[in-house]
């Protein structure tokens, strides 16, 4: 779909796979001024297909746009853009156990020009690919990398959006984590390299010996749909959930003391995965082989039945894309 100051948003269509062609001074190629988002259709065992809270990647669609300076996408053109694009071929929705479609809408400036402005011109495409389990070894616990050197996002910037450049800024210190042997970095804040923030991809979730989920408060972490379901599952099974600022001592020392029992990651590439250790350059939490909590794989379970159909979805959060 295209947008232009004057005409809104125009020309929905479907075209088959392939390069765009952008003017090599086109904004987002020089200031970044693009946005994204991801999430899955899953097949469901009668064959139809579904996406999970869609309405939430939307409106936080809607507040990147915003950060951004870039035109609001509405709702109801964002699930329509799944829609038709399933509605070419519902069958790139793959069946096997745990597989899915990978849904990946984005916008970004297209608009010609050398100033520095918001662009006036925007196209907004979205792309699919079959997808498997993000890290190989399925739902073996991962060890991630903490950063220290490098942050990811800072007060009164794009952190909270889904933005290329927050990537962008977390790539090398993605690098010095694979280097280290481990899947994921963890950022911690910018002002005092002190508090939680979240992995390169992923939002993190302690767990208390007392049943509590302990999740960062931030301005500049991206607030995962994902994390906000399974704190909602949570909470509906009774347990107590915070979020707070955490700050890696305590992260360190409760798992030390044995008052941390669990931790894990959660995104919707990564669903919920359990972390079996933090290693850093000066210490270590946890250890590489601990193993995979039991709240984590069941809250894990529980998520994956309601949005591959095994489990009834009381809360309305499943959305038809094939009908
Ligand atoms: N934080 C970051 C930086 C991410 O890229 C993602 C993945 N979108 C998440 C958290 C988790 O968000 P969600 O559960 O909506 O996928």
């Amino acid at each position: 779909i295209c947008w232009s100051e004057h005409g809104g948003w125009h020309r929905p269509r479907v075209q088959p796979y392939g390069p765009i062609a952008l003017d090599p001074a086109a904004a987002v190629l020089h200031y970044a001024q693009e946005i994204f988002e991801g999430l899955k259709a899953y097949r469901h065992a009668d064959g139809s297909v579904w996406s999970f809270r869609p309405e939430a990647n939307a409106a936080r669609m809607q507040r990147s746009a915003k950060r951004l300076a870039l035109p609001e996408l509405p709702t109801e053109y964002f699930i329509d853009s799944l829609k038709q694009l399933l509605a070419v071929d519902a069958d790139w929705v793959p069946s096997a156990p745990e597989t899915s479609l990978y849904l990946r809408p984005f916008m970004f400036a297209k608009e010609a020009f050398l100033g520095v402005r918001a662009a006036k011109k925007v196209n907004y495409y979205v792309i699919a690919s079959p997808a498997g389990a993000y890290f190989t070894g399925g739902v073996a616990p991962v060890s991630i990398w903490l950063s220290t050197d490098y942050a990811r996002a800072g007060k009164g910037g794009t952190g909270a959006a889904k933005t290329g450049g927050n990537y962008a800024s977390s790539l090398l210190a993605q690098q010095e984590a694979a280097e280290n042997g481990c899947a994921q970095v963890l950022f911690l804040d910018s002002a005092e390299g002190k508090y939680v923030e979240e992995l390169g991809g992923m939002n993190v979730v302690l767990v208390y010996k007392d049943g509590t989920l302990v999740t960062p408060k931030s301005d500049s972490i991206l607030e995962g749909i994902t994390r906000d379901s399974i704190l909602d599952l949570a909470r509906d099974r009774g347990h107590k959930v915070e979020e707070r600022r955490v700050s890696i001592d305590e992260w360190r020392e409760g798992v030390a003391s044995g008052d941390i029992v669990e931790m894990f990651a959660c995104g919707t590439a990564a669903v919920v995965t359990p972390i079996s250790q933090i290693k850093g350059a000066e210490f270590t939490i946890g250890s590489a082989d601990a193993e995979a909590g039991p709240l984590t794989m069941s809250l894990r379970e529980e998520l994956t039945d309601i949005q591959y159909g095994r489990r009834e979805d009381t809360r309305g959060w499943m959305v038809r894309l094939d009908a």
